[in-house]
């Protein structure tokens, strides 16, 4: 827990609140704090601009968008690319690299149609491309990406009706490009040309046999579910050169699996596929493209290490090692290096969408000291005195305490660890005395309350103590005994799948208050009837930790909380536990000089709408309850104007979104 070393709260700033949260490290370079504790957003990184993320949100409120929110910052997503195209094109004239860049985005990450759309767009003048691992996602490859020159990589499991949609896209003006993935693939392949009297370009993903670290480890090895093996691999050539297809044969791909933490993983991986490559030109292939599929990382908690929720490495480090390694694979042998092509998801998708919800409430305990009556029993008045003796020790006077007690006096230290026993002990006695008909129950009550006020005051002393003290274990625990759970409105299981499914770790934070010190510690507990529905995991500098600094709720003012870095894959994973459905996006743009825009509202499920998914009939849900009312009205149970009252709830419900209303 790294409670001490929170700055003392009189002195705290917004600077120690980025820091606190990291988004100094994590949040370069988009997002920052200003002096007034918000949030800000550069959302056109460093050719200026930004915006106050809480008076955003203020004013998407103002439009009757309810939170929870994403907020996708298409400007972002914009960068992004840039960022990737900018580091491939140094990392080319940095090693003299004979060919080029040409990446492409693989929908699966996120197939929201406007962010997509906005792909394709911004990713025009460097003829960016769309990857498909399905038909479905063909079907809006096809259709959006309308760049004669861009790519259109076509992976994932084929049957005969994708494979000849892709042949015949080739006809439309598009460049599919057939990954074959697994062994039978080929020979639907050939027999699709056969039939269509023409041919796709056609790739082909090798399993590489080196092994990856991390999650997504069994992307890769012998016993990966996609690619082909070396034999199959020789088998598939041959098959193509009997059937004249060779020719047509133009790409090599692979992937390691998502998030590599560990550049030295790819290096492996690049080096096996260049000689793959190499090989397959000599095998008589025209060739051409090497695709280095996904697996750019994200650097979620800012530490730079090769922890999961971290990458060792830059995006310019990536950039450089695929070009210098695919080049040093190729020259030895006079084969001219390929383009180079990678399927960056996460990478791009991350970044440009915030996720902001509020918080209802929290189980905070019982902090306030109750006033003292008259002839209190002995038990409550020794904690009373415990209580004061605690309060007695300055919160300033800890900081700069020694470590050792000087002359006969006890250390500030020894003083606390002393009170907490004796809390311990009163309160064991209370309960005792409870249990014994000597206590009252709302002495017993009263107790409790002192208790926890002398743990809270104990715990905010030990944070005040310098470093490197031994505090006792028991002392240490206080901070996680004490933490609070917020709730949020929000599903986990809707807006951040990954944080509950492989323990994903996301950075979140108020986005207010941060110049305030956070004098509590939580977690959050989602509006699900799941004890899973919950954010328990905390960045924490290539570590995590289970509770994260927040700060006290206050009475009739929001406290809204901001999931970062959450734009790939959580959408798309997420699900209708309970019944939430999407919550409310926008896409905000930030003109150059200018105000804000809100591109798109695409509004989230209604509860009309999440029923109607598990096909239910709303109308007649309606209907079932207008006679059952009737027949309650009838027996006299039930007024006829609150009958009036329950079918305007339930259908002013049915319009409304799944969360709940502020
Ligand atoms: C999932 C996937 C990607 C995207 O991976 P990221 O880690 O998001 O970059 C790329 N290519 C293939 C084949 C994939 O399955």
């Amino acid at each position: 827990m790294s409670v001490s070393t929170i700055a003392a709260p009189a002195s705290w700033t917004a600077a120690d609140g980025a820091a606190l949260y990291g988004i100094d490290r994590w949040g370069e370079p988009y997002f920052s704090v200003n002096d007034r504790g918000h949030v800000m957003v550069q959302p056109r990184a460093e050719r200026g601009g930004s915006l106050d993320l809480v008076e955003l949100v203020r004013e998407l409120q103002g439009r009757d968008l309810s939170l929870p929110l994403l907020i996708r910052f298409d400007d972002i997503l914009e960068d992004r690319l840039e960022r990737l195209h900018a580091a491939f094109d140094r990392a080319i004239a940095q090693y003299g690299y004979d060919g080029r860049y040409q990446g492409v985005f693989p929908v699966k990450c996120n197939q929201q149609r406007h962010v997509v759309d906005q792909l394709v767009e911004s990713g025009r003048r460097w003829h960016f491309g769309l990857e498909a691992g399905s038909k479905a996602e063909l079907l809006i490859a096809l259709s959006l990406l309308d760049d004669p020159e861009a790519l259109l990589i076509c992976n994932g499991t084929k049957d005969q009706r994708y494979i000849e949609t892709a042949i015949l896209a080739r006809q439309l003006g598009r460049q599919p490009v057939v990954v074959i993935e697994q062994a039978d693939e080929v020979e639907r392949i050939i027999t699709a040309s056969r039939e269509l009297g023409a041919a796709p370009l056609i790739g082909i993903r090798a399993k590489l046999s080196i092994r990856s670290t991390g999650r997504w480890s069994s992307s890769v090895g012998e016993r990966a579910k996609f690619g082909l093996s070396v034999p199959d691999l020789l088998a598939t050539v041959e098959a193509l050169r009997q059937a004249n297809l060779l020719g047509e044969l133009r790409l090599l791909h692979f992937h390691v699996g998502s998030q590599i933490n560990d550049i030295a993983v790819l290096k492996d991986a690049l080096q096996e596929a260049g000689q793959i490559y190499v090989e397959l030109t000599r095998l008589g292939a025209p060739m051409g493209y090497m695709d280095v599929g996904g697996g750019l990382g994200i650097d979620y908690d800012g530490s730079r290490t090769a922890s999961a929720a971290s990458t060792n490495y830059s995006l310019q480090n990536y950039a450089n090692d695929v070009v210098a390694t695919v080049q040093e694979c190729c020259l030895p042998h006079g084969v001219a290096v390929p383009t180079l092509v990678s399927e960056s998801g996460r990478a791009l998708a991350s970044h440009f969408s915030v996720l902001v919800f509020d918080v209802l409430g929290s189980d905070a305990l019982p902090q306030a000291v109750p006033p003292a009556l008259g002839n209190e029993a002995l038990i409550i008045r020794n904690l009373r005195e415990t209580y004061r003796q605690i309060t007695a020790i300055p919160l300033e006077t800890l900081a700069g305490s020694e470590l050792a007690a000087s002359g006969d006096e006890p250390s500030p230290l020894e003083r606390l660890q002393e009170a907490w026993n004796d809390a311990i002990k009163f309160k064991d006695d209370a309960l005792a005395a409870f249990r014994l008909g000597y206590l009252s129950l709302p002495e017993r009550g009263l107790a409790e309350q002192l208790t926890w006020a002398s743990c809270q005051a104990i715990a905010e002393r030990l944070a005040q103590l310098p470093p490197g003290l031994n505090v006792p274990e028991e002392l240490q625990q206080l901070p996680a005994v004490l933490a609070s759970t917020y709730y949020a409105n929000l599903s986990v299981f809707r807006s951040a799948p990954d944080t509950w499914a492989i323990d994903q770790l996301f950075p979140v934070l108020p986005i207010q208050r941060l110049h305030e010190a956070p004098q509590r510690l939580g977690s959050f507990a989602d509006l699900t009837c799941d004890s899973d529905g919950k954010i328990a995991r905390f960045i924490d500098r290539g570590q995590h930790k289970p509770l994260l600094e927040l700060h006290p709720l206050r009475a009739g003012e929001p406290y809204w909380i901001g999931l970062f870095l959450g734009g790939a894959y959580q959408e798309v994973m997420g699900n209708l536990h309970n019944l939430f459905g999407s919550t409310n996006a926008v896409h905000i743009r930030l003109p150059e000089g200018g105000r804000y825009t809100v591109d798109h509202v695409v509004r989230g499920d209604t509860n009309a709408e999440v029923l109607e998914a598990m096909e239910h009939d709303p109308p007649r849900l309606l209907e079932r309850l207008r006679v059952a009312s009737e027949a309650a009205i009838g027996r006299g149970s039930l007024k006829i104007s609150d009958a009036r009252r329950l079918m305007a709830h339930l259908e002013t419900s049915l319009r409304q979104t799944t969360y709940l209303q502020g």
